[in-house]
């Protein structure tokens, strides 16, 4: 997906943020060998039945045109409340996967509480919190095996700094 500079205008009235953000495709694909089977399972599950995902008409972004995994973002709320968190792109199951459970994590939420989600996560991720952390906030819990696989980390943060851009904005 390599659409870039996409500048689409809003079509109607609801607010809309955009955050794209991408990286340099990594070598080879996600490996199994690092998670237990049921963290596998759920993982394999949100990359051939990603939530949320569809294109984004809304987008209003820019894409670096020189990346691999790519994954844009769209918030639809108030100043408030998230109605719903989209997103678009392609790349590896991690970067999919982590997207995909990202949009159900965040839909419905208030912003002031996908934030601090977000934060969060990216936390864990960073090693600043501990991987356990994760363990309450369903799906999301089966990422938490990435803290080993940092050559993986880029792609399963890649969605979760999309919307924290895009939160920035609403
Ligand atoms: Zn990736």
């Amino acid at each position: 997906m390599k659409d870039a500079t996409r500048t689409d205008s809003f079509t109607n009235g609801t607010l809309l943020a955009a955050g794209v953000l991408v990286e340099p495709a990594q070598n080879g694909y996600f490996q199994p060998m690092a998670f237990d089977e049921m963290y596998q399972e759920i993982i394999r599950d949100h990359y051939k039945n990603p939530r949320n995902k569809r294109p984004l008409t809304h987008l209003k972004a820019v894409e670096n045109p020189s990346c691999g995994d790519s994954v844009k973002v769209e918030v639809d709320s108030d100043s408030h409340q998230i109605r719903q968190v989209s997103f678009d792109g392609s790349g590896c199951s991690i970067s999919m996967c982590s997207a995909s459970m990202m949009s159900e994590l965040l839909s419905g939420k208030s912003v002031s509480e996908a934030k601090t989600l977000v934060s969060r996560f990216l936390s864990v991720i960073r090693g600043e919190l501990p991987p356990d952390t994760l363990d309450d906030l369903g799906d999301l819990a089966a990422l938490k095996g990435i803290v080993e696989l940092p050559v993986r980390v880029k792609c399963a943060t890649l969605a979760w700094h999309a919307v924290e851009k895009a939160l920035e904005t609403v």
